[in-house]
């Protein structure tokens, strides 16, 4: 470890606030954390790479958030309570300001939610961000992506698409992401591409209420399809019901707004099933949090995603070329 690695670490470090459980944290060479009696622990990891899963010149402070935010997102579609989080940096310079703005964007989504960095690494090289996080649930109580039943709901939270539409107008050269846009609906947009916003409290409210959960990442329909496919069940989707964002349509209009919200990726929004008994309990959890969650579709037997209309075709973010 050199002085410069050293030094971006105390920045780092410093910004850390204390947590009863936490033991032991930075600064040895490993943390020692005191889950909760009857607790299960919940652990993911995610990694963003730049040029790959962020365009390079997205600001530091929403390169932090989003390092932090795709991987709460995963602790919220499990339905658990965030805990703890290690860092791994791997940065092509030592620049302190830049740090600072990473750090910035970053803790200030841990400090909501109330997670901490327990530890990390420090490296040089090509700039990638790698998160693990991990989270506590009530033995046995996690949201799983293979408990769908034939007859339950599926539902979603907040708007899909608007990432998608977002990353497409930036290709386009007609959003920039490194600065507020003037047009709030361009505004928008870009916030939800740059700074997703993990569902966590809506995560932890469907725990007894849902029966499978995931979160969008890749697309509704390649999400949805990794429900069916753990559950051995199949969806079949209403496609005017699909929620698509005043500003997403204004983009773009509605035929491609839907498209957006089938395949593009990037929402961190829950999908989940629930029985139908459960819906005016799921709708007090929508009132409650002030976040829509639409029904958009039903459980049935069989295998995969269907929409009613045409087969839905190539899924996932990979294949997302429309718009
Ligand atoms: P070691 O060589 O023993 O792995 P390091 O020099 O890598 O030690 O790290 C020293 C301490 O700083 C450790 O507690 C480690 O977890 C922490 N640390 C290193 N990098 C980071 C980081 N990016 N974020 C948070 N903690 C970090
Ligand atoms: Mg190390």
């Amino acid at each position: 470890m050199s002085l410069a690695e050293f030094s971006l670490i105390e920045r780092i470090a410093a910004r850390t606030r204390a947590r009863a459980d936490v033991v032991l944290g930075i600064g040895d060479d490993a943390a020692l954390l005191q889950p909760r009696a009857g607790e299960q622990l919940v652990v993911t990891a995610d990694t963003l790479n730049s040029g790959v899963h962020f365009p390079a010149e997205t600001p530091a402070y929403d390169i932090g958030w989003k390092t932090l935010a795709v991987n709460l997102s995963d602790l919220a579609s499990m339905g658990a309570r965030p805990s703890w989080c290690v860092l791994a940096l791997s940065l092509p310079g030592a620049d302190p300001a830049w740090v600072d703005a990473f750090a910035d964007g970053f803790f200030a989504l841990a400090d909501a939610h109330d997670i901490v960095l327990i530890g990390g690494d420090t490296t040089r090289g090509p700039l990638s961000l790698s998160v693990t996080a991990m989270g506590q649930v009530a033995a046995g109580t996690a949201l799983r992506r293979d408990g769908a039943q034939v007859g339950d709901d599926v539902w979603v939270s907040g708007t899909l698409g608007d990432a998608a539409v977002a990353l497409r107008a930036w290709q386009g050269g007609t959003l920039d992401i490194r600065a507020a846009a003037d047009d709030a609906q361009v505004e928008t947009l870009r916030l939800r591409l740059a700074r997703p916003t993990p569902r966590v409290a809506l995560g932890r409210a469907l725990v007894g209420l849902a029966h499978a959960a995931v979160d969008v990442s890749d697309g509704l329909l390649a999400d949805l399809g990794h429900i069916c496919e753990r559950s051995g069940v199949a969806a079949r989707l209403d496609l005017d019901r699909l929620p698509v964002s005043a500003a997403a349509r204004a983009r773009v209009g509605q035929t491609h707004a839907r498209e957006a919200a089938l395949r593009g990726g990037d929402d961190y929004e829950l999908c989940f099933t629930a029985a139908a008994t459960q819906r005016a309990a799921i709708e007090a959890v929508a009132l409650r949090l002030a976040l829509p969650l639409t029904r958009i579709g039903e459980v049935v037997a069989g295998q995969g995603v269907t929409t009613g209309s045409d087969t839905p075709g190539p899924q996932g973010y990979e294949h997302f070329t429309e718009l």
